[in-house]
C-alpha cells in the first residue's frame, strides 16, 4: 500500500488542511515499461491551488477524491522499462505521495553532476528555469537594465536576482520582512525593498526614482500597480505568477494601468512549460554555475508526507525562503 494526499473539498478562498485527505491506495502492479518510484523529495508549488479549483485552465484540476500530483525526486525501487535500473534517481510529476508506480516516459533521470537532487526541483528545476526563460526571453532583460523583481526570496525570485546580477543588470527586489531580505541583499540586489513595512509604490518610487525597465511579476495586485506606475518607455513586463490573488475571490483593480499606453509597456505572461523544447539552453549556462557554486540556492525543509499540506499553505505565509521543499 502506498500513502498519497488526496483532495477532499475544493477551497473558496484560503484552503484549509480539511481540505486534503493523507489515504492509503493500492499500487498498480507493474507493466511492461513501468517503474515503481520511491519518492524521496516532494515540490509544492503556488500553482497547485489554481488545480484545487474547478475551473479551465492551462492545466487540468485535481479531481476531488483523487490523489494530488505535483513534480518529484525519487529513487527507482522496481523496473520493466529498458534504460531504468533499481536505484537510479528519477524526476516525475506523481508527487503528493510516498510511492508511485508511472509510466518510465513519464520520468526523467537526473544527470550525474554531483548536485544534490533536490535542486533539480529547485534552482535546476522549474523555478530556476522560469527565472531564466521569464527575465532572458519574456522581458528581453539585458546589461544595464533596471530589473524590479517581487517575491524575491523565493524558489523564482531568488534565481531572477541572481542571473540579473550575473548579466549586469542593476536589481532592485522585494520580499516580505527583514531576513527575507537579508537574503535577498546577500544573493546581490542592488535596492531592496521589504513591501511589509510601507506601501510598495512609495518603497519602488523611492528606490526607483528614474523608473525601471523590467518587471518580473511573482506577486501582481499592489505590486503590479506599482510597477505600472515606475515604469520607464518600452518597459517590459515578465507576467510569471501573482500569487497576491490566488486565495482572492475577486480581482484587483489597477490605478497606474493606463500608462500601458503613453509608456508603451510590453506586457507579456508566459508559462515555463512553452520553454520545455529549449530545456537544454537553460541546463547548459546554470548547471555548471550551480555545480560551482556561482549560482547559490537555498530550501526551506519540511520532513514527513504528513505535513505537506502544511509546507503548502505554508507558501501563502511566506513560510519559505529558497524553494519549499517536503522531505520523505
Ligand atoms: P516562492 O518560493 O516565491 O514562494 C511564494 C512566496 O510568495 C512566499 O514565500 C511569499 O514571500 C510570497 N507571497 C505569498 N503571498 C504573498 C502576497 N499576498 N503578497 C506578496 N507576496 C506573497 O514560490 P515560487 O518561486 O515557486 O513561485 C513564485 C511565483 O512564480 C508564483 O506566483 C508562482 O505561481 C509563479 N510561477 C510561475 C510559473 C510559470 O510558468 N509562469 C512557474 C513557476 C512559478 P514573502 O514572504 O516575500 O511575501
Amino acid at each position: 500500500m502506498a500513502r498519497a494526499w488526496h483532495l477532499k473539498s475544493r477551497p473558496k478562498g484560503k484552503p484549509a488542511a480539511a481540505d486534503f485527505e493523507l489515504k492509503e491506495f493500492d499500487l498498480p502492479a507493474l507493466a511492461d515499461g513501468a517503474i515503481r518510484v520511491r519518492n524521496l523529495w516532494l515540490s509544492v508549488d503556488p500553482y497547485m491551488r489554481g488545480r484545487m479549483n474547478d475551473t479551465k485552465s492551462y492545466v487540468a484540476p485535481f479531481e476531488l477524491g483523487q490523489p494530488m500530483e505535483g513534480g518529484a525526486i525519487g529513487e527507482v525501487a522496481e523496473s520493466k522499462a529498458d534504460g531504468f535500473a533499481v536505484g537510479d534517481l528519477v524526476q516525475h510529476m506523481a508527487g503528493w505521495r510516498d510511492e508511485a508506480v508511472i509510466p518510465a516516459r513519464g520520468a526523467n533521470k537526473l544527470p550525474n553532476l554531483g548536485i544534490d537532487p533536490q535542486k533539480f526541483l529547485g534552482v535546476l528545476g522549474v523555478p530556476g528555469a522560469t527565472a531564466w526563460f521569464g527575465l532572458l526571453d519574456v522581458a528581453k532583460a539585458k546589461a544595464g537594465d533596471m530589473v524590479f523583481v517581487s517575491a524575491a526570496a523565493g524558489a523564482v525570485g531568488s534565481a531572477v536576482v541572481q542571473i540579473g546580477k550575473m548579466k549586469d543588470m542593476t536589481v532592485i527586489a522585494s520580499a516580505g520582512g527583514a531576513d527575507k531580505c537579508d537574503y535577498v541583499r546577500s544573493l546581490g540586489a542592488d535596492r531592496v525593498i521589504d513591501y511589509k513595512a510601507g506601501p510598495i509604490l512609495k518603497s519602488l518610487s523611492a528606490a526607483a526614482p528614474d523608473g525601471i525597465d523590467v518587471y518580473f511579476d511573482n506577486v501582481g495586485g499592489d505590486h503590479l500597480d506599482a510597477a505600472l506606475a515606475c515604469a520607464r518607455n518600452h518597459a517590459r513586463f515578465a507576467i510569471c505568477g501573482m500569487i497576491g490573488g490566488y486565495n482572492e475571490t475577486e480581482s484587483p483593480s489597477f490605478r497606474f494601468i493606463i500608462r500601458v499606453i503613453a509608456a508603451r509597456i510590453r506586457i507579456q505572461g508566459f508559462l515555463v512549460t512553452d520553454y520545455l523544447g529549449r530545456l537544454g539552453e537553460f541546463y547548459a549556462e546554470m548547471a555548471p554555475l550551480v555545480a560551482n557554486g556561482t549560482i547559490t540556492s537555498r530550501e526551506t525543509i519540511v520532513d514527513g508526507l504528513e505535513a505537506m499540506p502544511d509546507a503548502f499553505l505554508g507558501l501563502f505565509e511566506g513560510a519559505n525562503i529558497g524553494k519549499m521543499l517536503v522531505r520523505l
